[in-house]
C-alpha cells in the first residue's frame, strides 16, 4: 500500500445502482489521463469485476507472499472474486476481515497513482475493515435520484465522517435517457437530485449519467464517454481540496451556540435553537414535506454534544436527545451563522436565527 498515490472508495447506499461498472470506468478514466491505475473488487458479497471485463476463471498467480493484479485494458486489477472461485463463500467476521486483508495488503500492485476499491452496497463490515487497515483518501458515492430520498445517503455519509474519510461527490447515475424515437433526453426519476444533494448536504455532484443498457454499458465505453472525462477531473479535483485544511472554519460548542472561527478571523454564532430548526436530515424534511414538522415538538433547550466534519464541505451535529442525522453544509452554516441577518424560511413564532455577533 505505500505505493499508492490516492486510495479512492466507491460506495453505494444500495445495489443495484451501478456502482461497480463506475469504478471500473472511473478507473479506465484516470488512466486515460496518463495516470498508473489499480482497481479492487471488494464486494465480496457479488464481486462483479470478472463479469465486468470478462475474465472469466483465470488462474490467481504469486510472487512470494503476494497475489500478482491482472493487466487489463491499461489498469492492473483484482477481485475477491478471483481469489473466491466461482462460488465465493458467504463471509463474516474473523474470516471476512482476514480476506479483505489480504486483498489490501497482499496485492503487488507496485507503484499506483491511484487504486479504486469498489466496496459492497451499504454501510457494513468491509468498510469499517477497510477504514482499520488503510487510510482511504476519499470516497465517492454512486446513487440514483430515486435512492438519494432515502436516509441510507445520510447513513452513508456519517459512517465515512465517523472513519474518517473525505466524501468526494455523488454521482448520480440513471437519471436520464435518450429518447429511441425523438433524441430528446428524458429525465427518469422527474429531476435533478444534484441540487438536492448540493443543498442538503453540500456535496459536489461529480456525474449525472444516463440509464444505458446492452454494450454501452461495457467500462470501456462509458469510460469514453465526455462526462466521465469530466469526473475524472472532478475526482482529482475534489481529493487536493481534502487536503486543503484552510477552507474551513474551527467549530467549537459554545454555551448553547455553535461558534464558527472562520480562518480570515471573523466569527460566526448559530444558536443551538436556530441549529436544531434547520435540521436538514431526511426525517426533518420528510415531516416537513408531509406538512408534519413540528417545531414546538423540538427540545425548548436543545443541546449539541459532538461535531464532525464530513471532509471539507459540512459538519455533523449530534445532540442531547439523540438526534444525530443532522449534516449542515457549509452554505447553510454560513447562512445561519449571525451576522446580523435572518433566515429566509418561515417559521411559526417569527425568525429565531442567532443574535447578532456582539
Ligand atoms: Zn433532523
Ligand atoms: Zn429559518
Amino acid at each position: 500500500m505505500a505505493e499508492v498515490g490516492n486510495l479512492i472508495a466507491v460506495s453505494s447506499c444500495k445495489g443495484g445502482v451501478g456502482k461497480s461498472t463506475l469504478a471500473a470506468a472511473l478507473a479506465l478514466a484516470l488512466a486515460a489521463r496518463g495516470r498508473a491505475v489499480g482497481l479492487l473488487d471488494l464486494d465480496v458479497h457479488g464481486p462483479s469485476l470478472p463479469t465486468l471485463f470478462g475474465l472469466g476463471q483465470v488462474p490467481v498467480e504469486n510472487e512470494g507472499q503476494n497475489l500478482v493484479p491482472y493487466q487489463h485494458a491499461g489498469i492492473s486489477l483484482f477481485s475477491f472474486g478471483l481469489l473466491a472461485g466461482g462460488n465465493p463463500a458467504v463471509l463474516r467476521g474473523p474470516m471476512l476481515a482476514g480476506v479483505v486483508r489480504q486483498l489490501l495488503c497482499n496485492v503487488a500492485w507496485g507503484k499506483l497513482d491511484d487504486l479504486v476499491l469498489d466496496l459492497p452496497p451499504g454501510t457494513g463490515d468491509v468498510h469499517l475493515t477497510v477504514s482499520q487497515i488503510v487510510g482511504l483518501d476519499g470516497a465517492v458515492i454512486v446513487s440514483t435520484n430515486h435512492a438519494l430520498a432515502r436516509p441510507d445517503v445520510e447513513n452513508g455519509l456519517l459512517m465515512f465522517s465517523q472513519v474518517a474519510v473525505p466524501v468526494l461527490g455523488l454521482i448520480e447515475n440513471m437519471a436520464w435517457f435518450e429518447c429511441g424515437s425523438c433524441g430528446a433526453k428524458h429525465e427518469v426519476f422527474g429531476g435533478s437530485a444534484a441540487k438536492q444533494v448540493q443543498e442538503r448536504f453540500g456535496l459536489r455532484c461529480l456525474a449525472r449519467l444516463p440509464l444505458l443498457s446492452g454494450a454501452a454499458c461495457a467500462p470501456a465505453e462509458l469510460a469514453a464517454r465526455g462526462e466521465l472525462k469530466v469526473m475524472a477531473e472532478a475526482v482529482l479535483e475534489a481529493l487536493a481540496e481534502t487536503r486543503d485544511h484552510t477552507l474551513l472554519p474551527e467549530a467549537v460548542l459554545g454555551p448553547a451556540r455553535l461558534e464558527l472561527h472562520w480562518p480570515d478571523s471573523t466569527l460566526g454564532v448559530i444558536e443551538f435553537k436556530a441549529l436544531r430548526r434547520h435540521c436538514r436530515c431526511a426525517e426533518c424534511e420528510d415531516a416537513r414535506r408531509r406538512g408534519v414538522y413540528d417545531e414546538t415538538a423540538l427540545p425548548a433547550e436543545p443541546v449539541a454534544v459532538e461535531l464532525h466534519w464530513l471532509g471539507n464541505y459540512a459538519l455533523s451535529v449530534r445532540w442531547q436527545d439523540g438526534h444525530r442525522s443532522g449534516i449542515y453544509p457549509l452554505t447553510l452554516l454560513r447562512e445561519l451563522a449571525a451576522y446580523g441577518k435572518a433566515c429566509r424560511c418561515r417559521h411559526e413564532d417569527g425568525n429565531v436565527n442567532a443574535t447578532p455577533r456582539n
